[in-house]
């Protein structure tokens, strides 16, 4: 599919963080957006999804929903992060192929990797060796989604890709402290330790481990790039290929972002998961994208979107 103009897109998860970003990035394709809420349409009900498929006929499919969470999440709801995950996958790619969809794009993660996966992490780690634990559940459900793309490609030609984006981060995020990723968690600690004069605050872990970071809205837009210049099983990173420090970062939001001057303290009872995480994007580098939005200028334009938004922010997504 070289151009989505006047195509019917449904964005599965259009609330999330990928989905909204995903939303905004299409409206400047021309093309007609379909959105369901949790109420209209139960993904992780299979009659319901092929339904749904069936009735309305899109030509494209983003499956952007997926139950998400941060280390901590992950690690204590095991059942739901592989229950609902496999279910949406599931349900949308087979229902897609009886709908007989155009094309459609699989979200995966980078956190599919194995954990000791060389680094940069190239797509044919891929079922190299073990998971990291503490993510092994959303990682097997979102390996299943990957498998299927390629499966419905091979025994029936269909047009369905995958794409693993690294760690994301800009406006929507989670911003809930138990349950959200590293960017909105340090974002929202640095922000109320400022505003209650606090003298320090909590960085969980070792602040050792590396992770890369990409804007939503770059994602976005390296997802409607892919979509529409590439077809194959290759599945392919999205990422910016840079890391940095969980302790830079913190300092980063802290001091250049946030303005908060107290000490950072280390919490070493918290996990600090897989000890370094970037992805090597030889591969889209090659398909013609790369990211436009630095970590700094990302980060002050969320801290901009959580303050004006600190009410609603906070809650579970
Ligand atoms: P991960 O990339 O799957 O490990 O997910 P996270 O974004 O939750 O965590 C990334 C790293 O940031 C881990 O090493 C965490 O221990 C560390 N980290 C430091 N402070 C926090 C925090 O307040 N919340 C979260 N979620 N992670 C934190």
């Amino acid at each position: 599919m070289d151009s989505l103009l006047n195509k019917r897109v449904w964005v599965a998860g259009h609330r999330g963080l990928v989905g909204k970003a995903l939303c905004r990035r299409l409206e400047r394709e021309n093309c007609t957006i379909l959105t369901t809420t949790r109420h209209e349409l139960n993904l992780l009900n299979q009659h319901d999804v092929e339904a749904w498929l069936l009735h309305e006929k899109p030509d494209a499919v983003f499956i952007a929903a997926a139950k998400v969470g941060g280390i901590w999440a992950n690690n204590t709801k095991p059942a739901e992060f592989l229950y609902e995950n496999m279910m949406i996958a599931g349900n949308i790619i087979h229902a897609a192929h009886l709908a007989k969809v155009s094309k459609l794009m699989f979200l995966g993660s980078t956190c599919v990797y194995p954990k000791m996966a060389a680094q940069p992490i190239t797509e044919t780690a891929l079922l190299t060796g073990a998971l990291e634990p503490t993510n092994e559940w959303y990682a097997i459900a979102k390996i299943a989604g990957i498998k299927m793309c390629q499966a419905y490609r091979r025994q029936y030609g269909d047009d369905f890709i995958s794409v693993m984006p690294t760690n994301l981060y800009g406006t929507h995020d989670n911003f809930d402290l138990e349950s959200s990723h590293v960017i909105p968690a340090l974002m929202r600690k640095a922000h109320e330790a400022k505003m209650s004069g606090a003298k320090a605050m909590t960085v969980w872990g070792s602040g050792k481990p590396l992770r890369e970071f990409l804007h939503v809205d770059d994602l976005a837009d390296a997802c409607v790039f892919v979509f529409q210049r590439y077809s194959g099983e290759e599945i392919v990173n999205i990422g910016t290929g840079q890391d940095v420090s969980i302790g830079d970062l913190a300092t980063m939001i802290a001091r250049d972002v946030v303005g908060y001057t107290g000490a950072l303290d280390f919490d070493s009872s918290k996990p600090d998961g897989t000890p370094r995480k970037v992805s090597d994007v030889s591969r889209l580098k090659a398909l013609g994208w790369k990211p436009s939005i630095d970590l700094l200028t990302g980060l002050r334009a969320t801290y901009a979107w959580f303050q004006e938004n600190y009410d609603t922010a906070r809650a579970v997504a």
